[in-house]
């Protein structure tokens, strides 16, 4: 059996031993004769499943107990929606525009309420996250939301906007266990699970529970309030099992590899080495400015075009493939997520060198 090294967006890579371990348990988990994808959600099997994986999640990030955490469907977007539609008080949203997902997150939040873009870096092509020093937060804004890693512009905070006391609401989906975060600092952490976390399919919820409210949007459907799933325990209906109990085995690999701290060290490692390489190389060109570049999504491109599709497709014959960067920008993109290991970053900037040494003079 071989495996490749990946470095798409997300879907993204798994860790190796986690995937065996599943395997192992496909057929029999752990004596019941069945698979966990075969289990009721209301059966003792899989609700212990439910729980260890809370309170692994609980334990890895630091979440204080004036927490709940929601393991709920419909991706990442679909917070988009419910963010507003739960927060919603005075009915205005600040939002910091770092790409995409912040648009997508603006667009949604202003069916609902008054959106405010308190900073924004379009006007650059968002290759830097805005100056944060001098934000006017809105007096009567229900939160602030930021995308803390941009997955397609390969930029993230390193530092966090002063709201004000207001909410802030960070999408970290791809970020999430890549670092160590103070989740005190947050009224809602949600980030999709299939980049840095599980396969896709569970988006995972940190929220405040002084913002968990019944009084939410007026007609806001019961699957998108924070409420019943807060009630259920995340069950109010059927759960995603089977991504949940993946995502549990990946949180006792990180328990067992040193937790999250460790797991930033070798993020940083492999970041390193791959921005070093970039900041030398004649060919590959970064293109995030250094103070705003993401360790989990390195974006890079080439002066002729041409030349980076050879090297994505020559890549790919190497073993090395979702280097493409996303369609909105072109170039290349490589997601060193934290089940990528730094063998894989050194077979890239490897194979990187040997391309480049051919192609220049
Ligand atoms: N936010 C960010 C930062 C993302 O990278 C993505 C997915 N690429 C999304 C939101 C959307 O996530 P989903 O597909 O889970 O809805």
């Amino acid at each position: 059996m071989s495996r490749i090294y990946n470095f798409f967006a997300g879907p993204a890579t798994l860790p190796k031993e986690v995937l065996k371990e599943a395997a192992g348990e496909m057929l029999d988990y752990k004596g019941y004769g069945m698979s966990v994808m075969e289990m009721s959600h209301r059966s003792k099997m899989f609700t212990d499943i439910l729980k260890e994986t809370k309170d692994d999640l609980r334990e890895l990030m630091d979440i204080p107990e004036n927490y709940e955490i929601l393991f709920l469907q419909g991706g990442a977007t679909t917070q988009f929606a419910m963010v507003p539609l739960n927060l919603h008080d005075n009915g205005v949203a600040d939002i910091i525009m770092t790409g995409r997902w912040t648009e997508k997150a603006r667009d949604e939040a202003k069916k609902y309420m008054d959106v405010n873009i308190i900073a924004t870096s379009e006007d650059e092509g968002y290759v830097r996250i805005p100056d944060l020093s001098d934000l006017t937060i809105s007096e009567d804004a229900d939160f602030v939301h930021i995308c803390q890693n941009n997955t397609i512009r390969g930029t993230r905070f390193y530092e966090l906007p002063d709201t004000k006391g207001k909410p802030l609401v960070s999408d970290m989906s791809s970020m999430i266990l890549s670092e160590p975060v103070d989740v005190s600092k947050y009224g809602i952490i949600y980030a999709g699970a299939q980049k840095n976390v599980g396969p896709a399919g569970v988006t995972i919820i940190i929220i405040r529970k002084d913002l968990i409210k019944d009084d939410v949007y007026e007609g806001t459907p019961t699957m998108l309030k924070y409420m019943t799933h807060h009630k259920k325990d995340s069950a109010y209906n059927t759960p995603p099992t089977y991504p949940i109990y993946m995502c549990g085995l990946v949180f006792k690999h990180l328990k067992k590899i040193g937790g999250v701290k460790e797991m930033h060290r070798r993020n940083k490692k492999k970041a390193k080495l791959l921005y070093d390489y970039l900041d030398q190389s004649d060919l590959f060109t970064p293109i995030v400015e250094k103070k705003s570049r993401s360790i989990m999504n390195v974006v890079f491109k080439t002066d002729v075009e041409a030349l980076g599709q050879t090297f994505i497709k020559e890549a790919a014959d190497e073993g090395l493939i979702g280097l493409k960067g996303h369609r909105s920008v072109g170039g290349m993109r490589a997601s060193i997520y934290n089940a990528m290991t730094l063998e894989g970053v050194k077979a890239l900037v490897g194979f990187m060198e040997r391309f480049e040494k051919e192609h220049t003079s």
